[in-house]
């Protein structure tokens, strides 16, 4: 099989298939195989995949067929200008999540920051290398995710500046009142009775607990709220990740003293995909 045999074979397998974009999908497949830059598939059709490459790359343009992501294939996802390690067990870092980050990074210039539900740790190392005087703790209920996030960490470099947290509940977590400068979370949102209707790559693939929020969807957000009202410190930030419009409403409206609704952010389609808080300082007693 030639390279330029490769390409048409598999973006018409792949388009038989349903997926969505099969070029861009079958090429990304076939760089990673023969492991040379996008440019070198065109530049040189004639090349022939040895039998190693050839299966390799038959092995993955099927799996992609059966609507593996992507990102899985590859082993990793391209997140705020770095590639990230991902793989089953962690949510596949979304472009819409830069969202949340370029929210967080206006509002945090250092300090200690915790990622709930940090998955691939995708928020809590961009948080650390962005900003070099920060400390953080990531969290998540999925010991395999942690497997991931501690890989990118060490990856990145600051796994020294990372404590890893396994637990669901925040309760468990071991900080106390007013003591972190951020809290920020993609938690899962999406209401248990919309799974059935995800796509394939998502529904099939991805880990169920970083995606259902129990029946509104609201679930992770009735925890962190009551608990980041209490470890942060006055003048901290708590910006979440949501699904839509009425979530965020919800949010609105169930802020409680001492969070203060600060505002909501869109994310790359316009669509509300967040909201931010900021704790008040203590009210001062006059006697
Ligand atoms: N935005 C993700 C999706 O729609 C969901 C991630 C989440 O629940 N936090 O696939």
């Amino acid at each position: 099989m030639r390279v330029e045999e490769g390409r048409r074979w598999g973006a018409g397998v792949l388009r038989e298939a349903g997926i969505h974009a099969p070029q861009r999908d079958v090429d990304l497949l076939l760089e990673e195989v023969l492991r040379c830059p996008p440019a070198l598939l065109l530049a040189h059709p004639e090349r022939e995949l040895s039998s190693a490459e050839k299966e390799r790359f038959c092995a993955l343009v099927f799996r992609r067929c059966a609507r593996e992501p992507l990102a899985y294939l590859l082993g990793r996802k391209g997140f705020w200008g770095r590639d990230f390690s991902v793989g089953p067990g962690c949510l596949v870092p979304r472009a819409d999540t830069e969202c949340l980050l370029e929210t967080v990074l206006g509002v945090f210039s250092g300090g200690f920051f915790v990622d709930w539900g940090t998955g691939s740790g995708c928020i809590a190392a961009t948080l650390a290398l962005e900003r070099p005087a920060s400390r953080g703790m990531a969290v998540d209920a999925s010991p395999r995710a942690l497997a991931w996030a501690w890989k990118n960490f060490r990856d990145f470099g600051v796994l020294e500046r990372i404590e890893l947290v396994h637990t669901g509940a925040p309760a468990d977590i071991p900080l106390g009142p007013d003591s972190v400068d951020l809290v920020v979370s993609n938690p899962p949102y999406i209401p248990s009775s919309r799974q059935a209707s995800l796509m394939p790559e998502v529904r099939e693939f991805e880990p169920p607990v970083a995606l259902d929020g129990g029946p509104d969807g609201l679930d992770p957000y009735r925890t962190l709220l009551p608990w980041a009202s209490v470890v942060l410190k006055a003048g901290g930030y708590l910006a979440v990740e949501v699904g839509d419009v009425a979530q965020t409403d919800w949010l609105r409206e169930h802020t409680t003293p001492p969070l203060v609704w600060k505002n909501l952010f869109l994310d790359l389609a316009g669509d509300v995909r967040g909201a931010v808080w900021q704790k008040a300082p203590p009210v001062a007693y006059n006697g």
